[in-house]
């Protein structure tokens, strides 16, 4: 395959500043693939680091930004044999160090060493560069093979699946027959839907304000819609759970009332996994927590080769990521792409970029 020496990419140049530079393409290291970006999605991760920087995060005029991408293997480092030319592939955006407490136990997306590259820390699109750019380099262990059935637009949302499967794992995994209410219909609370579908969950309640983001968590599954504007989400889940409440409560809103809403309505003993942050500091009461028994659980990122299994989940067809893509730029856009996701534009919810498409 042709490499040109130097490629297009979105580098961040200050808050929300993003330009298309000429940078230098990436040359894989002795452990990494270069890969031919055919997708790359973006994420309120994206949005939030653009507004003011993360820990660790690479200096404004050199940072390319994005972390959920897809494509193609355009050459090998001098030690990958697990790879071919041409296999198409997903990314998880942890590398993590592979030399802390942490990472040697599995937990890379909460390295010890986060942003310490000369401890071989990585984390693309967040402290080393990422995928809006016609070429990325990745660590092998950030990279999985998909098959011909997945589309790359699909495939850029591995990160996305892998995140929620690592929150359904660090929750305790089993959820058969569990009541999952999912608060919050972003892109991380309809995988939620489909992941506790997939995971033959009871029950799947999905709450929001928009209709149309509701609609959608229907199409994943979802078994009974709550609009907040309409219905009280603690009286209907106790009431259709026959006075119970959830088993496993999604927080995935991010509003200020959403962990105070999970904690009513989830049952004694029940679980919150929190998978949305809120901008402030919130306030609930905690007192609940205790006399109910329940725990808080929270993850960060794809941890523990989630992102495998997502993809075996979407090979098997007992997922779809497809609902969710409902919008694409040429890379030259991407600006436009970042208005049409923070504003939502067009119902947008996920909007992906193809840098190598004009
Ligand atoms: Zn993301
Ligand atoms: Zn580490």
């Amino acid at each position: 395959m042709d490499i040109p020496k130097t490629m297009k990419a979105a580098v961040l140049m200050g808050p929300n500043q993003v330009e298309i530079k000429e940078m230098e393409t990436p040359s894989p290291g002795p452990q990494d693939v270069l890969i031919r970006v055919e997708a790359c999605a973006v994420c309120g991760s994206d949005v939030s680091l653009m507004k003011k920087p993360w820990d660790g995060q690479p200096p404004y005029g050199s940072f390319i930004i994005g972390h959920e991408y897809a494509g193609t293997v355009a050459a090998l480092g001098e030690t990958v044999d697990e790879f071919k030319l041409g296999d198409r592939v997903a990314v998880e955006a942890s590398f993590g160090c592979a030399r802390c407490r942490n990472c040697r136990l599995g937990n890379y997306t909460a390295c010890l060493n986060y942003g310490n590259l000369k401890r071989g820390h990585r984390a693309n699109g967040f402290t080393t560069n990422g995928g809006f750019a016609q070429y990325a380099a990745n660590q092998i262990n950030t990279v999985h093979k998909i098959p011909d059935s997945i589309e790359f637009d699909e495939a850029s949302l591995v990160a996305n699946l892998g995140c929620v499967l690592y929150g359904f794992q660090t929750i305790g995994g089993y959820v058969v027959g569990d009541d999952v209410v999912v608060v919050g219909p972003g892109p991380l609370g309809i995988i939620s839907v489909g992941v506790a579908k997939a995971l033959c969950a009871g029950r799947v309640f999905l709450v929001g304000t928009r209709d149309s983001r509701l609609e959608v968590g229907k199409t994943m599954g979802a078994d009974r819609l709550i609009n907040i504007n309409r219905e009280d989400p603690v009286e209907v889940v106790r009431e259709e759970t026959g006075g119970k409440g959830a088993d496993l409560v999604v927080e995935s809103s991010g509003a200020s009332q959403g962990p105070q809403t999970a904690l009513e309505i989830a049952k004694r003993m029940g679980k919150i996994l929190l998978l949305g942050f809120p901008d402030e500091p919130v306030s609930a009461n905690f007192s609940i927590m205790g006399q109910r028994n329940i725990h808080i659980y929270s993850v960060r990122g794809e941890g523990w080769a989630n992102c495998a299994r997502g993809v075996s989940l979407l090979e098997q067809e007992k997922i779809s990521l497809k609902p969710l893509v409902t919008h694409s730029f040429p890379l030259a856009q991407v600006v436009e792409a970042f208005e049409t996701f923070t504003q939502r534009i067009g119902g947008a919810i996920k909007v992906i970029v193809h840098p190598n498409q004009s």
